[in-house]
């Protein structure tokens, strides 16, 4: 008796999973059909927002982008896909500062799991929707994504050029210096010459013990 019971509730749940199917498939076989036809419709082609085509850094509309050259990017992603390099700068306040580089990108080794994008402390990174990425050859993946040259402002932060030296005062300078060397050379020889011609002359100490030595040998007239 179980066993009769047994066959009809399979076949019931057999019957019910066969209905639920064929659902499906009659709202697919009555929903109007769509062929993209791409290339030709490449200008009204809708790629979803979300859609994880390329890796960018994001700018502004000045064409700063926000990344810090922290690494963090780099240390998390799996595949060594992201390579930076980093410089230091010299601040106008005399300090230095590392700053970004080159942030290289390798979009044939990406797979697009966003930890770089969701692991930047300075959310300067974000995947772009552009799909169409076909090339010939592997190299073109490779791509620096600070491509932009970088504004005004952040070039200032570079030691700023010294001034140059007006040609006339530089060669002004150089006279002067040259003169005043002349001059103490001038007076070095003077002194040493003055000092040559001292021993033929009588010392003052030896001038007046022979002084006192005449004193000694003449009588005093009282
Ligand atoms: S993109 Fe973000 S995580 Fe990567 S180096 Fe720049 S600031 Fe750091
Ligand atoms: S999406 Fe993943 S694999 Fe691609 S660069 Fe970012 S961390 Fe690396």
């Amino acid at each position: 008796m179980s066993s009769i019971k047994e066959y009809f509730s399979g076949f019931g749940q057999g019957l019910k999973s066969l209905v639920t199917g064929m659902g499906v498939t009659g709202k697919e076989f009555v929903t109007p059909k769509i062929t993209e036809q791409y290339p030709e419709n490449r200008e009204t082609l809708h790629i979803a927002d979300r859609f994880r085509a390329e890796l960018t850094l994001k700018y502004d509309a000045e064409g700063h982008h926000k990344c810090i050259a922290c690494g963090i990017c780099q240390m998390n992603c799996p595949n060594g896909t992201i390579e930076l390099t980093t410089k230091m700068v010299d601040l106008p306040d005399g300090k230095k500062k590392r700053k970004l580089d080159k942030y290289m990108y390798d979009l044939g080794s990406c797979t697009f799991c966003m930890l770089c994008v969701t692991t930047c402390p300075q959310d300067a990174l974000e995947f772009t929707n552009d799909f169409e990425q076909a090339v010939f050859t592997r190299d073109k993946l490779v791509m620096q994504l600070n491509y932009r040259p970088e504004p005004a402002d952040d070039v200032a932060s570079a030691p700023a050029p010294k001034p140059a030296i007006d040609p006339e005062k530089l060669a002004q300078i150089k006279a002067e210096a040259m003169a005043k060397a002349a001059k103490i050379k001038a007076e070095r020889e003077a002194a040493a010459k003055a000092a040559a011609a001292q021993p033929a002359a009588e010392s003052p100490a030896d001038a007046s013990a022979s002084q006192a030595s005449e004193e000694k040998q003449q009588p005093k007239a009282e």
